[in-house]
Protein backbone atom coordinates (compact mmCIF):
# COMPACT_ATOMS: atom_id res chain seq x y z
CA UNK A 1 0.00 0.00 0.00
CA UNK A 2 1.81 3.07 -1.40
CA UNK A 3 5.13 3.79 0.99
CA UNK A 4 5.13 3.35 4.46
CA UNK A 5 7.85 3.25 6.95
CA UNK A 6 7.85 0.85 9.31
CA UNK A 7 8.16 1.85 12.61
CA UNK A 8 9.04 -1.63 14.76
CA UNK A 9 7.02 -5.21 15.26
CA UNK A 10 4.95 -6.19 18.34
CA UNK A 11 4.37 -9.90 19.05
CA UNK A 12 6.58 -10.26 15.69
CA UNK A 13 3.93 -8.48 13.41
CA UNK A 14 5.81 -5.38 11.73
CA UNK A 15 4.19 -2.32 11.97
CA UNK A 16 4.36 0.44 9.37
CA UNK A 17 2.73 4.35 8.80
CA UNK A 18 1.85 5.23 5.70
CA UNK A 19 2.86 8.76 4.61
CA UNK A 20 -0.81 9.99 4.49
CA UNK A 21 -1.26 8.43 8.12
CA UNK A 22 0.97 11.90 8.95
CA UNK A 23 -1.72 14.08 7.64
CA UNK A 24 -4.08 12.68 9.82
CA UNK A 25 -1.72 12.82 12.84
CA UNK A 26 -1.22 16.69 12.53
CA UNK A 27 -5.18 17.59 11.78
CA UNK A 28 -5.85 15.78 14.77
CA UNK A 29 -3.24 17.24 16.84
CA UNK A 30 -4.69 20.52 16.00
CA UNK A 31 -8.63 19.66 16.19
CA UNK A 32 -7.99 18.01 19.36
CA UNK A 33 -5.96 21.62 20.48
CA UNK A 34 -9.48 23.60 18.81
CA UNK A 35 -11.36 21.15 21.25
CA UNK A 36 -9.27 21.57 24.24
CA UNK A 37 -9.38 25.63 24.01
CA UNK A 38 -13.75 25.29 23.58
CA UNK A 39 -13.56 23.11 26.79
CA UNK A 40 -11.49 25.07 28.70
CA UNK A 41 -11.07 28.66 27.30
CA UNK A 42 -8.00 31.19 28.73
CA UNK A 43 -5.64 27.69 29.96
CA UNK A 44 -2.79 27.64 29.29
CA UNK A 45 -1.36 27.71 26.17
CA UNK A 46 1.59 24.93 26.26
CA UNK A 47 -1.06 22.26 28.27
CA UNK A 48 -3.74 22.69 25.57
CA UNK A 49 -0.80 21.67 22.55
CA UNK A 50 0.44 19.02 24.87
CA UNK A 51 -2.57 17.57 25.80
CA UNK A 52 -3.70 17.55 21.81
CA UNK A 53 -0.28 15.92 21.56
CA UNK A 54 -0.76 13.03 23.79
CA UNK A 55 -4.24 12.70 23.27
CA UNK A 56 -3.56 11.83 18.79
CA UNK A 57 -0.77 9.49 20.54
CA UNK A 58 -3.28 7.35 22.25
CA UNK A 59 -5.38 7.47 19.24
CA UNK A 60 -2.50 5.88 17.09
CA UNK A 61 -2.33 3.76 19.71
CA UNK A 62 -6.01 2.36 20.04
CA UNK A 63 -6.29 2.21 16.41
CA UNK A 64 -3.08 0.13 16.60
CA UNK A 65 -4.50 -1.97 19.40
CA UNK A 66 -7.64 -2.53 17.41
CA UNK A 67 -5.22 -3.98 14.16
CA UNK A 68 -3.32 -6.17 16.59
CA UNK A 69 -6.44 -7.52 18.46
CA UNK A 70 -7.34 -9.07 14.63
CA UNK A 71 -3.73 -10.08 13.80
CA UNK A 72 -3.20 -12.05 16.88
CA UNK A 73 -6.48 -14.10 16.78
CA UNK A 74 -5.43 -14.49 13.42
CA UNK A 75 -1.96 -15.71 13.94
CA UNK A 76 -3.75 -18.39 16.83
CA UNK A 77 -6.13 -19.25 13.88
CA UNK A 78 -3.59 -20.37 11.64
CA UNK A 79 -3.30 -17.38 9.50
CA UNK A 80 0.29 -15.92 8.83
CA UNK A 81 0.12 -11.93 8.90
CA UNK A 82 2.53 -9.83 6.98
CA UNK A 83 2.20 -6.60 8.69
CA UNK A 84 -0.01 -3.88 9.82
CA UNK A 85 0.14 -0.41 8.23
CA UNK A 86 -1.77 2.59 9.71
CA UNK A 87 -2.90 4.88 6.84
CA UNK A 88 -4.92 7.75 6.21
CA UNK A 89 -8.66 5.86 6.63
CA UNK A 90 -7.31 3.92 10.00
CA UNK A 91 -5.49 0.89 10.16
CA UNK A 92 -5.05 -2.59 8.14
CA UNK A 93 -3.81 -5.92 9.14
CA UNK A 94 -2.03 -7.55 6.04
CA UNK A 95 -3.51 -11.14 6.53
CA UNK A 96 -1.70 -14.29 4.13
CA UNK A 97 -5.23 -15.43 3.25
CA UNK A 98 -8.43 -15.39 3.91
CA UNK A 99 -9.83 -17.35 6.39
CA UNK A 100 -11.03 -20.87 5.17
CA UNK A 101 -13.90 -21.29 7.69
CA UNK A 102 -16.78 -18.85 8.44
CA UNK A 103 -15.81 -19.38 12.51
CA UNK A 104 -12.53 -18.42 11.95
CA UNK A 105 -13.17 -15.28 9.51
CA UNK A 106 -16.02 -14.16 12.33
CA UNK A 107 -13.38 -14.57 15.33
CA UNK A 108 -10.58 -13.01 13.48
CA UNK A 109 -13.42 -10.20 12.60
CA UNK A 110 -15.13 -9.24 15.56
CA UNK A 111 -12.40 -9.46 17.99
CA UNK A 112 -11.13 -5.70 16.57
CA UNK A 113 -14.56 -3.51 16.66
CA UNK A 114 -14.52 -5.52 20.41
CA UNK A 115 -11.20 -4.95 21.17
CA UNK A 116 -12.30 -1.16 20.91
CA UNK A 117 -15.67 -1.00 22.60
CA UNK A 118 -13.74 -2.92 25.58
CA UNK A 119 -11.22 -0.73 25.57
CA UNK A 120 -13.57 2.55 25.67
CA UNK A 121 -15.82 1.33 28.42
CA UNK A 122 -12.37 0.86 30.37
CA UNK A 123 -10.91 4.40 29.35
CA UNK A 124 -14.82 5.62 30.84
CA UNK A 125 -14.52 3.89 33.55
CA UNK A 126 -11.05 5.41 34.16
CA UNK A 127 -12.48 8.94 33.75
CA UNK A 128 -14.72 8.42 35.92
CA UNK A 129 -12.59 7.31 38.83
CA UNK A 130 -9.90 10.42 38.21
CA UNK A 131 -12.90 13.03 37.48
CA UNK A 132 -11.80 16.23 39.09
CA UNK A 133 -7.96 14.71 39.44
CA UNK A 134 -7.01 17.39 36.05
CA UNK A 135 -8.27 19.02 33.07
CA UNK A 136 -6.67 18.07 30.92
CA UNK A 137 -6.70 13.95 32.06
CA UNK A 138 -10.34 14.11 31.88
CA UNK A 139 -10.50 15.60 28.13
CA UNK A 140 -7.97 13.39 27.26
CA UNK A 141 -9.88 9.99 28.68
CA UNK A 142 -12.91 11.00 27.88
CA UNK A 143 -11.98 11.90 24.05
CA UNK A 144 -10.20 8.40 23.93
CA UNK A 145 -13.58 7.05 25.08
CA UNK A 146 -15.72 8.74 22.46
CA UNK A 147 -12.81 7.80 19.57
CA UNK A 148 -12.65 3.95 20.69
CA UNK A 149 -16.49 3.41 20.88
CA UNK A 150 -16.70 5.31 17.35
CA UNK A 151 -13.62 2.79 15.84
CA UNK A 152 -15.66 -0.21 17.35
CA UNK A 153 -19.13 0.67 16.14
CA UNK A 154 -17.88 2.43 12.93
CA UNK A 155 -16.15 -0.96 12.10
CA UNK A 156 -19.26 -2.93 12.98
CA UNK A 157 -21.74 -1.23 9.83
CA UNK A 158 -22.16 -4.57 8.12
CA UNK A 159 -20.99 -3.50 4.67
CA UNK A 160 -17.22 -5.73 3.13
CA UNK A 161 -14.37 -5.02 3.73
CA UNK A 162 -15.18 -3.57 7.19
CA UNK A 163 -14.98 -5.60 10.03
CA UNK A 164 -19.01 -5.83 10.12
CA UNK A 165 -19.27 -6.59 6.61
CA UNK A 166 -16.65 -9.66 7.37
CA UNK A 167 -18.86 -10.66 10.21
CA UNK A 168 -21.74 -10.65 7.62
CA UNK A 169 -19.99 -12.95 5.21
CA UNK A 170 -18.86 -15.39 7.64
CA UNK A 171 -22.53 -15.67 8.88
CA UNK A 172 -23.97 -15.63 5.17
CA UNK A 173 -21.37 -17.83 4.76
CA UNK A 174 -22.00 -20.42 7.70
CA UNK A 175 -25.85 -20.75 6.65
CA UNK A 176 -25.30 -21.18 3.06
CA UNK A 177 -22.24 -22.73 2.61
CA UNK A 178 -21.23 -20.52 -0.50
CA UNK A 179 -18.29 -18.35 -0.14
CA UNK A 180 -18.80 -16.84 -3.19
CA UNK A 181 -22.35 -16.04 -2.50
CA UNK A 182 -21.78 -14.49 0.89
CA UNK A 183 -18.69 -12.45 -0.64
CA UNK A 184 -21.21 -10.82 -3.29
CA UNK A 185 -23.77 -10.19 -0.43
CA UNK A 186 -21.03 -8.24 1.84
CA UNK A 187 -19.38 -6.69 -1.35
CA UNK A 188 -22.97 -5.38 -2.31
CA UNK A 189 -23.82 -4.24 1.50
CA UNK A 190 -20.29 -2.41 1.46
CA UNK A 191 -21.23 -0.44 -1.35
CA UNK A 192 -24.44 0.40 -0.01
CA UNK A 193 -23.03 1.62 3.34
CA UNK A 194 -20.61 3.92 1.33
CA UNK A 195 -23.03 5.49 -0.62
CA UNK A 196 -25.08 6.57 2.01
CA UNK A 197 -21.93 7.62 3.45
CA UNK A 198 -21.39 9.76 0.80
CA UNK A 199 -24.54 11.25 0.56
CA UNK A 200 -25.02 12.21 4.54
CA UNK A 201 -21.45 13.65 4.46
CA UNK A 202 -21.97 15.76 1.14
CA UNK A 203 -26.14 16.77 2.50
CA UNK A 204 -24.56 17.63 5.88
CA UNK A 205 -21.61 19.57 4.69
CA UNK A 206 -24.09 21.55 2.20
CA UNK A 207 -26.85 22.08 4.89
CA UNK A 208 -24.53 23.28 7.80
CA UNK A 209 -21.76 24.99 6.05
CA UNK A 210 -19.14 23.00 7.83
CA UNK A 211 -16.71 21.18 5.97
CA UNK A 212 -15.39 18.40 8.17
CA UNK A 213 -18.47 16.18 7.07
CA UNK A 214 -16.82 16.23 3.93
CA UNK A 215 -14.62 13.52 5.31
CA UNK A 216 -17.52 11.18 6.24
CA UNK A 217 -18.09 11.21 2.31
CA UNK A 218 -14.62 10.66 1.41
CA UNK A 219 -14.51 7.88 3.69
CA UNK A 220 -17.61 6.21 2.44
CA UNK A 221 -15.92 6.64 -1.67
CA UNK A 222 -13.26 5.01 -0.07
CA UNK A 223 -15.17 1.93 1.12
CA UNK A 224 -17.01 2.25 -2.16
CA UNK A 225 -13.77 1.43 -3.93
CA UNK A 226 -12.53 -0.87 -1.62
CA UNK A 227 -15.95 -3.06 -1.94
CA UNK A 228 -16.05 -2.65 -5.02
CA UNK A 229 -11.98 -4.20 -5.84
CA UNK A 230 -12.78 -7.07 -3.00
CA UNK A 231 -15.71 -7.82 -4.86
CA UNK A 232 -13.81 -8.26 -8.53
CA UNK A 233 -10.84 -10.02 -6.75
CA UNK A 234 -13.25 -12.66 -5.00
CA UNK A 235 -15.01 -13.00 -8.61
CA UNK A 236 -11.36 -13.60 -10.45
CA UNK A 237 -11.16 -16.36 -7.85
CA UNK A 238 -14.19 -18.06 -8.29
CA UNK A 239 -14.12 -18.46 -11.90
CA UNK A 240 -10.26 -20.25 -11.10
CA UNK A 241 -12.06 -22.19 -8.59
CA UNK A 242 -13.49 -24.80 -11.62
CA UNK A 243 -9.83 -25.87 -12.67
CA UNK A 244 -8.28 -28.53 -10.85
CA UNK A 245 -4.83 -29.80 -10.19
CA UNK A 246 -5.12 -32.27 -13.54
CA UNK A 247 -5.77 -29.00 -16.08
CA UNK A 248 -2.23 -27.85 -14.73
CA UNK A 249 -0.06 -31.19 -13.86
CA UNK A 250 2.72 -32.68 -15.78
CA UNK A 251 1.66 -35.82 -16.58
CA UNK A 252 4.65 -36.93 -18.98
CA UNK A 253 7.89 -37.36 -17.96
CA UNK A 254 11.12 -39.58 -18.90
CA UNK A 255 11.58 -42.13 -16.02
CA UNK A 256 15.52 -43.67 -15.65
CA UNK A 257 17.29 -46.52 -13.97
CA UNK A 258 18.76 -44.88 -10.73
CA UNK A 259 22.16 -46.74 -11.67
CA UNK A 260 22.21 -44.38 -14.80
CA UNK A 261 25.22 -42.03 -14.54
CA UNK A 262 24.69 -38.31 -14.72
CA UNK A 263 26.72 -37.90 -18.33
CA UNK A 264 25.14 -40.98 -19.93
CA UNK A 265 23.23 -39.75 -23.04
CA UNK A 266 19.75 -40.86 -21.63
CA UNK A 267 19.92 -38.15 -19.15
CA UNK A 268 20.31 -35.97 -21.56
CA UNK A 269 17.47 -37.41 -23.79
CA UNK A 270 15.10 -37.50 -21.19
CA UNK A 271 15.70 -33.50 -20.51
CA UNK A 272 15.05 -32.73 -24.33
CA UNK A 273 11.36 -33.56 -24.19
CA UNK A 274 10.93 -30.17 -22.97
CA UNK A 275 10.19 -30.60 -19.06
CA UNK A 276 12.31 -29.69 -16.37
CA UNK A 277 13.19 -33.16 -14.61
CA UNK A 278 13.52 -36.88 -14.87
CA UNK A 279 12.14 -39.36 -12.85
CA UNK A 280 14.38 -42.22 -11.03
CA UNK A 281 13.40 -45.42 -10.60
CA UNK A 282 15.00 -47.66 -8.25
CA UNK A 283 13.57 -51.40 -8.03
CA UNK A 284 11.33 -50.76 -11.13
CA UNK A 285 9.37 -47.93 -8.71
CA UNK A 286 9.84 -44.26 -9.53
CA UNK A 287 11.36 -43.16 -5.98
CA UNK A 288 12.49 -39.64 -6.92
CA UNK A 289 13.00 -36.93 -9.22
CA UNK A 290 16.57 -35.16 -10.70
CA UNK A 291 15.68 -31.20 -11.77
CA UNK A 292 17.31 -29.26 -14.32
CA UNK A 293 18.84 -26.99 -11.81
CA UNK A 294 19.90 -29.94 -9.38
CA UNK A 295 22.01 -31.83 -12.86
CA UNK A 296 23.66 -29.02 -13.73
CA UNK A 297 25.05 -28.49 -10.19
CA UNK A 298 25.73 -32.14 -9.58
CA UNK A 299 27.48 -32.31 -13.29
CA UNK A 300 29.99 -29.26 -12.02
CA UNK A 301 32.75 -31.10 -10.37
CA UNK A 302 31.17 -34.68 -10.25
CA UNK A 303 32.86 -37.62 -11.28
CA UNK A 304 31.78 -39.33 -14.42
CA UNK A 305 30.65 -42.44 -12.04
CA UNK A 306 27.70 -39.91 -10.11
CA UNK A 307 24.73 -41.37 -10.47
CA UNK A 308 21.15 -40.11 -10.43
CA UNK A 309 19.90 -41.93 -7.56
CA UNK A 310 23.03 -40.39 -5.64
CA UNK A 311 21.72 -36.62 -6.58
CA UNK A 312 17.83 -37.60 -6.56
CA UNK A 313 15.47 -35.75 -4.49
CA UNK A 314 13.47 -38.26 -2.38
CA UNK A 315 9.57 -38.23 -3.55
CA UNK A 316 8.53 -38.20 -0.05
CA UNK A 317 10.60 -34.57 0.37
CA UNK A 318 7.53 -33.11 -1.85
CA UNK A 319 4.39 -32.74 -0.79
CA UNK A 320 1.06 -34.32 -2.16
CA UNK A 321 -1.59 -32.82 -3.73
CA UNK A 322 -5.09 -34.77 -4.60
CA UNK A 323 -5.85 -34.05 -9.08
CA UNK A 324 -9.29 -32.95 -8.34
CA UNK A 325 -8.45 -30.04 -5.55
CA UNK A 326 -9.03 -26.17 -6.76
CA UNK A 327 -5.53 -24.70 -8.31
CA UNK A 328 -6.10 -21.37 -7.16
CA UNK A 329 -6.13 -23.24 -3.20
CA UNK A 330 -3.01 -25.55 -4.03
CA UNK A 331 -1.18 -22.34 -5.52
CA UNK A 332 -2.14 -20.42 -2.57
CA UNK A 333 -0.55 -22.72 -0.35
CA UNK A 334 2.80 -23.34 -2.49
CA UNK A 335 3.34 -19.96 -2.23
CA UNK A 336 2.91 -20.11 1.38
CA UNK A 337 4.87 -22.91 2.00
CA UNK A 338 7.36 -21.72 -0.42
CA UNK A 339 6.98 -24.80 -2.19
CA UNK A 340 8.13 -25.29 -5.96
CA UNK A 341 6.89 -28.20 -6.66
CA UNK A 342 4.26 -30.61 -5.32
CA UNK A 343 3.19 -34.19 -5.91
CA UNK A 344 -0.13 -35.44 -7.59
CA UNK A 345 -1.12 -38.64 -6.21
CA UNK A 346 -4.42 -40.25 -5.93
CA UNK A 347 -4.41 -43.49 -4.49
CA UNK A 348 -1.29 -43.97 -3.39
CA UNK A 349 -0.30 -44.08 -7.64
CA UNK A 350 1.76 -40.80 -9.11
CA UNK A 351 -0.66 -39.13 -11.47
CA UNK A 352 1.86 -36.21 -12.16
CA UNK A 353 3.62 -33.10 -10.94
CA UNK A 354 2.08 -29.55 -10.15
CA UNK A 355 5.45 -26.94 -10.16
CA UNK A 356 3.85 -23.42 -9.32
CA UNK A 357 5.78 -21.72 -12.41
CA UNK A 358 3.40 -23.56 -14.80
CA UNK A 359 0.52 -23.23 -12.19
CA UNK A 360 0.99 -19.52 -12.37
CA UNK A 361 1.43 -19.08 -15.96
CA UNK A 362 -1.93 -20.96 -16.03
CA UNK A 363 -3.57 -18.88 -13.77
CA UNK A 364 -2.19 -15.87 -15.87
CA UNK A 365 -3.32 -16.73 -18.65
CA UNK A 366 -6.96 -16.95 -17.70
CA UNK A 367 -7.35 -13.95 -16.22
CA UNK A 368 -4.48 -11.50 -17.22
CA UNK A 369 -6.02 -8.27 -16.46
CA UNK A 370 -8.38 -9.25 -12.94
CA UNK A 371 -5.47 -10.78 -10.83
CA UNK A 372 -3.48 -7.90 -10.81
CA UNK A 373 -5.95 -5.94 -7.89
ZN1 LIG B 1 -10.98 -3.94 12.26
Amino acid sequence: MGTSIRVGKIFGIPIGINYSWIFVFLLFIFLMSRQFADAFPGGPVPQRWLTAIVTTVLFFLSVLAHELSHSVVAVRKGIPVTGITLFIFGGVSQLAHEARRPFTEFIVAIVGPLTSIVLGLLLLALWDLTRGLSDSLGFLLLNLFIINLSLGIFNMLPGFPLDGGRVLRSVVWGITGSYWRATQIAARAGQGIGGVLVAIGIGFALQTGELQFIWTSLVGGFLIVAATMSYRQEQARESLRSYRVSDVMTTDWCALPGETPLTSKLVAQGFSGGEDFVGVLLDGRMQGIVTRRQLAQATRGAWSYTTLAQVMRPLSDLTIVEPDEAIFDVLEQMDEADLERSTVVRNGIILGFITRSNAQRFVRSLSPSKLRL
